[in-house]
């Protein structure tokens, strides 16, 4: 990666702000110095002298505003276990970026990797971003994926607040990762308050803009991240599917075993193959702290009063269908279902049968929400 190639990229890809990486590492540092120059407030532009305009075609040619961000490795001890989770930094400036980077220099090695690797209490690192720069935005990296991340199964925390103490209302957003979503996401009451932002996380050009962010707001450093702090002027993420992703299901790939969680459950979390723990990957560890329930979406109505009636009509095919196979009906707060199952599979496929019922009434799509990628094309002929 070069800035002229990342420039070249963006275009490409439609992107209009784009982070440089790794501002933590001095060689890559001082390659943005003489490469980039101070663009809208904040924001940096690729020099006229470095862009060759003849590399990207008329109709994709458009301005590129770099932002400077970087991601730290934190591999620290908290409360009695290892604890291993990524940080991003966004900054306004070089000069703060230095700075970061030459505290961080005392610490471990900057220059031997674009993202260090450091024995620092990622609760610190955040400190240390506050009082470098009031206007930098730290931000846990893919927030879930089992070895390097905040909630990660197998050295993370459980919530925010066991990883950031007093410091956690500074935590504004975090990074959903590529094997994640909002839905999922959204399982967790404590996220709320949160904005889920997703980058491409790319090692290579072409990689750019896999996932990516979405702005109505200024093109400059304070309008985007005054956004992500305030959710206005957010409109949310462009994500593959988290399935897609490397990590959203348990397993070990080079055993090629992949299990959903309630398989992984059943075989007591042991390889079948090698006989070691498998890994725990980010589906099951949403599973294990959501506090939210999968619930109905009528996707498909073109009008609030179908929606309404799809609703409605799904809720009492469920009901049936529970009576039916004699599980429990009595409802809780929220009116929802609560019956004693032994999975999750079994629920989302009694409320497939729920749906499949209730749509030889209605006419419109609906499909199961809080869920990863469990969308449904059930559409009675001819409607
Ligand atoms: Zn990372
Ligand atoms: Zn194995």
């Amino acid at each position: 990666m070069t800035p002229e190639g990342i420039w070249k990229w963006a275009q490409l890809k439609g992107i209009r702000v784009v982070g440089t990486g790794d501002f933590t590492h001095p060689g890559w540092l001082k390659e943005l110095g003489n490469k980039l120059e101070p663009a809208q407030e904040g924001l940096f532009r690729l020099k006229q002298g470095c862009a060759d305009r003849g590399a990207v075609p008329r109709s994709c040619s458009s301005d590129v505003f770099f932002l400077l961000s970087a991601e730290v490795s934190c591999i620290y001890r908290k409360n009695g276990r290892t604890r291993k989770v990524h940080c991003l930094i966004l900054l306004p400036n070089l000069t703060q970026a230095a700075k970061i980077s030459a505290l961080l220099s005392k610490i471990g090695s900057v220059a031997s990797d674009g993202r260090p690797i450091l024995g620092l209490d990622a609760k610190d690192l955040l400190k240390m971003t506050i009082d470098v720069s009031p206007d930098g935005l730290f931000i846990p990296a893919h927030a879930w994926t089992p070895h390097f991340s905040v909630f990660g199964a197998a050295s993370g925390f459980d919530s925010l607040e066991e990883c950031f103490d007093d410091l956690t209302p500074e935590i504004r957003a975090i990074e959903t990762g590529l094997s994640s979503d909002p839905p999922m996401n959204r399982r967790l009451s404590a996220l709320d308050h949160v904005t889920l932002v997703s980058n491409s996380d790319a090692h290579s050009p072409a990689k750019m803009g896999r996932e990516a962010n979405i702005f109505n707001t200024d093109i400059s450093y304070g309008a985007i991240t005054e956004a992500i702090r305030t959710q206005k002027g957010f409109l949310g993420t462009i994500e593959f599917f988290p399935a897609e992703g490397k990590y959203h299901y348990d397993g070990h790939r080079s055993c090629g075993v992949c299990y959903q969680p309630s398989q992984t459950k059943s075989r007591n979390g042991v390889c079948p193959v090698c006989g070691k723990p498998l890994t725990i990957g980010v589906a099951h560890r949403v599973e294990a702290l959501a506090d939210r329930e999968a619930a109905i979406m009528p996707v498909g109505a073109p009008t609030f009063r179908e929606a309404l009636r799809t609703g409605t009509e799904v809720y009492h095919a469920l009901k049936k269908t529970l009576k039916e196979k004699k599980h429990r009906t009595s409802i809780g707060d929220e009116g929802g279902f609560a019956p004693d199952l032994s999975s999750n599979e079994e629920a989302l496929d009694l409320i497939c049968q729920a749906i499949e019922h209730a749509l030889t009434i209605v006419t419109v799509d609906a499909a199961i929400t809080q869920y990863p990628v469990a969308t449904f094309g059930h559409k009675r002929p001819g409607s």
